[in-house]
């Protein structure tokens, strides 16, 4: 018999969470405002709001924490940091920030001015966000399989060379400083995009003399699905594959809080050595200096030693297994997930959930609400609250997908915590015909509204 994956490390040190009862979490819920984000972490038993800092360090992430350098300039944890960066991305200029959202504001600084158009496959909302703040518009070119979530496809975060094209064709280069590449794919559901699809938008993106950029956040887990999916990878290591993948970018953009496993950080990586210089005004202004970029040096080491373990192929195996394990216990239930499952989540379709619920009561944002009513398990919305106004008419914009996301953070559950989830979708999904009545926004932000809106029952 096959030996099946195991974790490949075990528990020291653990932290003891609170069961509560039904009564309580309403009354929470209702004191949050029926917006998750405004829960506080004791009131949440599964906590699968994000995968971002939320990960367990490990032990010798920790001695890096002990060995940190905090001298201003020139620390030894920032060149530890370097090096390791240089081996893995091979990437000649590198500067650190304290997130990902940082790093991009820090680079389109030095890129995005008005009116320009940023293509890519579905931009991460902060990465959305900063464009749009500089009165520059992302053109979402991914694939049209990402949004049937039954249809099977191996590399639903890839991008359509047609659209892709056809944005070049419209827009003169100099208004196109960059095309984002996100890997894998988050708000597409977690989804990878595959080697053949990166260097190809790199060729057409090199053809109209357009910098192709990655949005890098979770590079290991797209280059697991490399290995696993791609014919030509099976036998390459994940970090060869990281290094090819990387090959065909001018420079990345990293939310080190996913795939380096550490509770804050980010980077930016450029092969363009006076773009550099110029982001570097920017980091200076932005963040710090350029050799701690608004991090502790016990970070950076962390940070350094953690994206040499994010980048095993072993690690990633249990990591993603346990994601495929959540999403098969939902699929065997019949609850409606978008398939393939994706590198860090699971994501339920709230459209097909709810169907008697109308799109304009928040189909998925009533579904996580459901969820934290009946286990005490937060997730979130992915769906029209996220999507956000269109900045011009400011009427909602209702996106082709309505996701409830259940974000895994890494290392930290097991997969009775899977279980336990598993029969909490299932009591909701067995009464679903029963939920008719949604919420209704009492109170909004300008921009990015997701994480502070105020809503009331319909
Ligand atoms: C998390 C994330 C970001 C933003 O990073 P932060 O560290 O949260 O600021 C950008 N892009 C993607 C794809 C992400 O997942």
């Amino acid at each position: 018999m096959e030996l099946p994956y195991a974790e490949p490390y075990k528990m020291k040190v653990i932290e003891p969470l609170y069961r509560s009862s039904r009564q309580e979490r309403e009354q929470w819920i209702k004191e949050a405002r029926y917006n998750l984000f405004n829960l506080k972490s004791e009131q949440v038993f599964i906590d699968l709001l994000t995968d971002s800092g939320t990960g367990a360090m490990s032990q010798y992430q920790w001695s890096e924490i002990m060995l940190g350098d905090e001298s201003y300039a020139g620390s030894s944890s920032f060149f530890k940091l370097k090096n390791v960066i240089t081996q893995l991305l091979d990437m000649p200029h590198f500067l650190p920030t304290h997130q990902g959202r940082a790093a991009e504001n820090v680079l389109f600084s030095a890129l995005i001015k008005e009116g320009d158009i940023v293509p890519g496959n579905s931009h991460f909302d902060t990465t959305k966000g900063h464009i749009e703040y500089r009165k520059a518009r992302a053109i979402d070119c991914t694939i049209d399989e990402a949004c049937n979530t039954s249809e099977f496809h191996p590399f639903k975060g890839n991008i359509d060379l047609e659209k892709l094209e056809e944005v070049f064709k419209k827009y003169p280069s100099d208004k196109i400083p960059l095309c984002i590449i996100t890997v894998t794919c988050n708000t597409s559901g977690g989804q990878p995009v595959s080697m053949e699809n990166i260097r190809e938008v790199s060729a057409l993106c090199h053809k109209y003399g357009v910098m192709p950029i990655f949005d890098a956040a979770r590079f290991a887990e797209n280059a697991y699905f490399i290995k696993t999916r791609e014919q030509g990878f099976e036998n390459k290591t994940i970090k060869e594959i990281v290094k090819e993948m990387f090959s065909y970018v001018e420079g990345a953009t990293m939310s080190s809080k996913k795939d380096a496993i550490v509770n804050i950080g980010g980077f930016i990586v450029l092969r363009d050595k006076s773009l550099f210089d110029k982001a570097s005004v920017f980091n200076i202004m932005y963040e710090g200096y350029l050799t701690y970029g608004g991090l502790a040096g016990r970070d950076l080491g962390a940070l350094a030693q953690g994206l040499m373990e994010g980048t095993e192929f072993d690690y990633l195996e249990a990591r993603i297994g346990q994601v495929a394990y959540l999403g098969e216990k939902l699929t065997q239930s019949g609850i409606p997930i978008q398939v393939p499952t994706g590198g860090h989540a699971v994501f339920v379709d709230a459209k097909k959930f709810l169907p008697n619920l109308p799109k304009e009561e928040y189909q998925a944002q009533t579904l996580a609400i459901e969820l934290y009513i009946e286990g005490g398990v937060r997730g979130v919305e992915i769906g029209t609250l996220l999507a956000d106004r269109n900045p011009v008419t400011r009427e909602n914009r209702y996106p082709q997908l309505e996701l409830l996301r259940l974000a895994l953070p890494r290392r930290v559950y097991t997969n009775n915590h899977m279980d336990y989830i598993a029969a909490a979708l299932k009591n909701i999904w067995d009464r679903r015909e029963s939920i008719t009545k949604g919420f209704r926004i009492t109170s909004e932000a300008p921009i990015m509204r997701h994480f502070t809106v105020e809503l009331e029952r319909v």
